[in-house]
């Protein structure tokens, strides 16, 4: 009757949101081919593709599935009987992951420009739900590392700073959320996500405290740093995560998991916990 076909038609809506966009972003190494590969693997098990490792010069775009018994903002109250579970084994919800390369050039030239085009893009198609930043946990003991990984989610937060500022009205709704995928948890040697959190933001700090010493020293020469600005805008506090979604509204969070452990359930539940995040933006 009436209320089934009511029903299918919701869902249809529902199953296929016009725009969920995902960037996947990070420095080169921290896992981001491995993890859009084994998506796109979670999301056709039939087909046994060829691991094609893709080549780190371009960006790519893949569409997969979300595991069906991963909620998502709208669907997050359903009980497990709802039938809408089983029509989701069916029929998963898709999402789209762009990857990008991380290497120093490449990622001012691809990984940034794709960042802001996105970010800016009225286009309903290619409008961001959310942005992925991967991090090698293991690696950021390294200070060379952890520098280049901070600078370069600093410059990420600042284009969706400048985002959001030049925003409308109504940019409370649209502020697009950063996930910080605190990778490689498998190894004994990372580091666990709340110290991944505290060394990014304690070197962000830095980073924007000798920004904000440059633009003083320049500042006779205003014409050099003419749009600059401060991410957080707030040189007295020191920098926090917390800090950026109260002083700006942009929304990050860092969580731990594996790409390789994904198949065992276990390091911080493979990429579950992400999937989750990227259901919770849907
Ligand atoms: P990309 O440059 O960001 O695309 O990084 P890749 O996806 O090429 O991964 C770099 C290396 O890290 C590869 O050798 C991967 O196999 C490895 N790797 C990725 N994820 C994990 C993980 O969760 N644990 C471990 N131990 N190694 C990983």
């Amino acid at each position: 009757g009436v209320p089934i076909t009511l029903h299918l038609i919701f869902f249809q809506a529902v199953a296929s949101p016009p725009s969920s966009n995902f960037l996947l972003l990070g420095p080169s190494g921290s896992g981001k081919t491995a993890f859009t590969t084994l998506l796109e693997a979670k999301s056709s098990p039939a087909s046994k593709k060829s691991q094609t490792t893709h080549t780190s010069q371009r960006s790519t775009l893949v569409t997969v599935n979300l595991p069906p018994d991963v909620p998502t903002a709208s669907n997050r109250y359903r009980s497990v009987n709802d039938p809408s579970l089983k029509e989701a084994a069916r029929n998963p919800i898709k999402y789209r992951v762009r990857d990008t390369p991380g290497h120093g050039k490449l990622r001012v030239s691809q990984g940034l420009s794709e960042l802001q085009a996105m970010a800016q893009s009225k286009d309903i198609k290619t409008r961001l739900r959310g942005i992925v930043f991967m991090v090698d946990t293991a690696a950021l003991v390294d200070e060379v590392t952890l520098r280049d990984t901070a600078t370069y989610l600093h410059d990420v937060l600042l284009v969706l700073q400048k985002r959001a500022k030049n925003g409308s009205s109504s940019k409370r709704t649209t502020e697009i959320p950063v996930l910080v995928a605190a990778n490689k948890q498998d190894l004994f040697t990372a580091l666990p996500p709340g110290s991944v959190k505290e060394k990014l933001e304690a070197e962000i700090d830095r980073i924007r405290k000798s920004k904000n010493k440059g633009l003083l020293d320049a500042s006779a020469d205003s014409t050099m740093y003419d749009d600059e600005e401060i991410l957080g805008n707030d040189d007295q506090e020191a920098f926090s995560f917390k800090l950026l979604e109260h002083e700006v509204g942009v929304k990050v969070e860092v969580v731990g998991g594996a790409v390789k452990g994904d198949s065992q359930e276990e390091y911080g539940s493979g990429v579950r916990r992400w999937e989750e995040w990227v259901g919770m933006c849907l």
